[in-house]
């Protein structure tokens, strides 16, 4: 089978491996879509993964070919990435993204980028009739966003400010309209992200205006300070950028949290638990019409130009907001 295989940093390989075979509790599943997530970018070209070679990407889905028990052949499926040691105290209290000993396809064990994986049974999350590939692929982002929204309590009305418009930001916006936000502002370094996002109906943040609850997504120090800048006393800023060094805060930056009496809140990956799983309610919210994530989807590559799609990005040479590659699509 052909997939991405990332050999060592800047060392992306389309090539062909083995189909795997699976164990008691796995499936094989042909993929269809995969994201290139916001994170595959560093981990190409900066940051590599955790062993060499290792078949990238964690935002799938397909169809399952392969079922010892027959229970999922013919289902389309996405797939939560994350394998929870099941042991640990937080996995006890099903709070698997803060597990401590995790596997994770795409990062510590071969993922999306591939024609064929082998996916554990419990990781498995059934695509409604009338969402498509892309869309399942797009179920990881969906899930982060959601989770993220959930902790800003939106009450009806409030206005609500995104810190980053890239897929997350724009699902995040999608969200807090659906949990009742009146407004939902942005800003972004990049002009073009921002008028991507005003085509969806978003509202670009000028001072000045309220700004009840804030989501950060870009982990960089001037973005946070202007997120506690712009909340208003008793607000709530929700962090949920991923930052690529240290964070620092100026001493007036810090009084704006004491003096404004902020609640700040940190926000991880998403739920898998039984109860009030992001998954299935992402799933739910596309299927219904709440969401529509099918305009972020701004390029398709061939999984064979995975490299031309990582270049892309990597250079800004276009403007995009969700690239997917795609594999199997003949079939
Ligand atoms: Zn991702
Ligand atoms: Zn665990």
């Amino acid at each position: 089978m052909k997939v991405a295989n990332l050999h060592a940093i800047n060392d992306l390989r389309y090539e062909e491996i083995d189909t795997p075979t699976c164990s008691e509790d796995e499936v094989l599943v042909e993929v269809k879509s995969c994201g290139i997530c916001g994170s595959d970018i560093p981990r190409v070209f900066t940051k590599g993964t955790y062993h060499f070679p290792t078949v990238i990407g964690h935002e799938f889905s397909g169809i399952v070919v392969e079922d010892r028990l027959g229970e999922f052949t013919g289902k389309r499926v996405a797939v939560f990435p994350l394998l929870p040691c099941f042991e640990c105290d937080s996995c006890k209290n099903e709070n698997y993204a803060a597990c401590v000993n995790y596997d994770y396809y795409g990062s510590r064990r071969d993922g999306g980028m591939s024609e064929y994986i082998a996916v554990k049974r419990w990781n498995l999350v059934l695509l409604p009739d009338n969402i498509s590939y892309d869309e399942g692929a797009m179920c990881e982002p969906i899930s982060v966003g959601r989770h993220a929204v959930k902790k800003l309590e939106i009450q009806k009305g409030n206005n609500v400010l995104i810190s980053g418009a890239g897929p997350i930001g724009i699902i995040a916006g999608q969200w807090a309209r659906c949990e009742g936000a009146a407004d939902v502002y942005y800003f972004d370094i990049d002009k073009r992200k921002i008028q991507f996002a005003i085509k969806l109906g978003f509202k670009e943040y000028k001072e000045n205006v309220r700004i009840d609850c804030v989501l950060e997504g870009t982990g960089h120090s001037d973005a946070i300070k202007k997120c506690l800048n712009a909340v208003k006393p008793f607000g709530k800023v929700v962090l949920m950028g991923n930052p690529a060094g240290d964070v620092l805060f100026a001493q007036n930056t810090y009084w704006y949290i004491l003096r404004k009496e902020l609640t700040v809140l940190g926000t991880w990956n998403s739920s898998y638990a039984e109860k009030n799983n992001d998954w299935k309610a992402s799933l739910k919210a596309i299927s219904e019409g709440m969401l529509d994530v099918k305009p972020l989807i701004t390029h398709r590559y061939p999984l064979s130009k995975c490299n031309e799609a990582f270049n892309m990005m990597k250079e800004h040479k276009e403007f995009y907001n969700k690239v997917m590659l795609t594999m199997n699509r003949d079939k």
